[in-house]
């Protein structure tokens, strides 16, 4: 069935009525007839079966059948603090971290990264991302829409982030002690033994951009509680890293199919 997150105004008990966007694609695009039922969603993890009544490109109406509590969250909250990256690149992690299971984004200013001010994403940017996300949210059954950050700094970004926080850097994996002296360890043995207070108090983990953290960036990060971890022998891309990490995690905790 068809899904699609609404303001939450467009449903009043056992009516729904729903105007632009949502309207149009539902008649102009996926050509949805009266007697047919659609899932509204209001983004507070309830969601909404609805017979539709009455379909234009304008207005959408019809009656609430059933309501109840969405399942298609995961379990952890994962924030995934993102290194800026091209904006097709970060349109794919946006896409895929939202179907992975990832509950918020924060795209994060580096010294290396090509974006290195907020000014170069523009609000139709933004506005574009969150699109990319509700879509995705909906596409993959989610009933919340995870959230999309201000841009921030690395410092910011590891005084700011909750639960566990892990920082991928990458280096000599057999040396586990780079040329600046910081420690790394494996992401699975950093993951492991923290499940217990990944589930209670959530995972935060940091990616660089494609020009990667410089070490003073890793050094500040360390200085404020943050684990460095390995991602093992291969390097992976700045839009790969950040996926690879979150489907591990959503393995781990059971939400790929338990
Ligand atoms: N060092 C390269 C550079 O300077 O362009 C590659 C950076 S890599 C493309 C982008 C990000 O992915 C890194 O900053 C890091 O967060 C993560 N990453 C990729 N492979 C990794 C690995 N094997 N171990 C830890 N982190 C890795």
């Amino acid at each position: 069935m068809h899904r699609f997150f609404v303001d939450p105004e467009c449903i009043q008990e056992t009516r729904a009525s729903v105007i632009g966007p949502v309207a149009r694609q539902a008649a102009r695009v996926l050509r949805l007839r009266p007697g047919e039922s659609v899932i509204l969603l209001d983004n507070t993890g309830w969601e909404y079966s609805v017979r539709l009544s009455s379909v234009s490109s304008s207005r959408l109406e019809g009656d609430v059948v059933d309501s109840s509590r969405g399942s298609g969250d995961p379990g952890i909250i994962l924030t995934l603090y993102q290194g800026a990256l091209k904006s097709d690149k970060l349109e794919t992690v946006l896409q895929k971290g939202t179907e992975i299971g990832v509950s918020a984004f924060v795209p994060v200013l580096s010294r290396r990264s090509v974006v290195r001010s907020s000014k170069d994403w523009s609000e139709g940017k933004y506005t574009r991302w969150r699109k990319i996300i509700t879509e995705a949210a909906e596409q993959s059954g989610r009933s919340l829409i995870p959230y999309l950050g201000a841009p921030m700094t690395w410092q910011q970004a590891s005084t700011s982030a909750r639960g566990v926080r892990l920082m991928a850097w990458e280096g000599d994996p057999d040396e586990r002690r780079n040329e600046n002296g910081i420690t790394r360890a494996g992401f699975r043995e950093a993951v492991l033994p923290s499940m217990d207070r990944i589930r209670k108090e959530g995972l935060s983990l940091f990616v660089g951009p494609e020009g990667g953290f410089d070490a003073e960036e890793v050094e500040e990060a360390r200085a404020s509680g943050v684990a460095v971890v390995s991602l093992g022998r291969r390097i992976l891309r700045g839009e790969t890293a950040g996926l690879a990490m979150a489907a591990a995690v959503m393995y781990e905790a059971g939400e790929l199919g338990g």
